[in-house]
């Protein structure tokens, strides 16, 4: 497995464990947030700005190891089968 593709593997995992960070915060503010106009609890400010920090990391993470083109949407619409860049067409995966 060459450089690249050890690179693109390592920060697949970073996205997916910042993917199911987000879900959990997500899940959190939705589970434990009361229905309606509310005045902003500190914590759901804090889980608002993870949420926001966690979103930026996503996109600034998943890039492509050659060219740092972004990966986050060819990434979801091919459903976890990305193989090559689309933007300059490297070969991503080892086999
Ligand atoms: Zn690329």
């Amino acid at each position: 497995m060459d450089e690249i593709q050890s690179k693109y593997k390592k920060r697949k995992n970073i996205y997916f464990a910042l993917g199911v960070s987000l879900f959990a915060i997500i899940i959190a503010l939705t589970s434990f947030t009361p229905t309606g106009a509310h005045k902003i609890a500190p914590w759901e400010a804090v889980m608002i700005a993870c949420l926001v920090v966690n979103i930026i990391a996503i996109f600034r993470v998943f890039r492509c190891p050659k060219c740092n083109g972004a990966l986050v949407p060819a990434y979801s619409s091919s459903w976890g089968k990305l193989h090559f860049c689309p933007k300059c067409g490297v070969k991503l995966t080892g086999n």
